[in-house]
């Protein structure tokens, strides 16, 4: 992506790379240091670095209304 934006659970989005499953697009299940998502083909959840995520969006398909959630200020280590 050219500009940067903002990761909310919940967003849908679409990677450059596919997950072996063939599937390409993502749902954000949690944000922090690394962002969790949910492969909206298989089901599969995976973590990204904030950076690797932010590289590997291609397009952004659905966001979240404006919605305060306890997901986005999420501070726990994830051990
Ligand atoms: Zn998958």
């Amino acid at each position: 992506m050219p500009v940067p934006f903002l990761i909310a659970p919940e967003m849908r989005v679409r990677l450059k790379k596919k997950h072996p499953c063939g599937g390409d697009m993502w749902q954000v299940t949690r944000t922090g240091a690394d962002i969790g998502m949910l492969c909206l083909t298989c089901g599969r959840r995976v973590f990204l670095e904030r950076e690797e995520f932010e590289r590997r969006v291609k397009e952004i398909l659905e966001t979240p209304a404006n919605k305060e959630t306890p997901d986005a200020i999420e501070t726990k280590p994830s051990l």
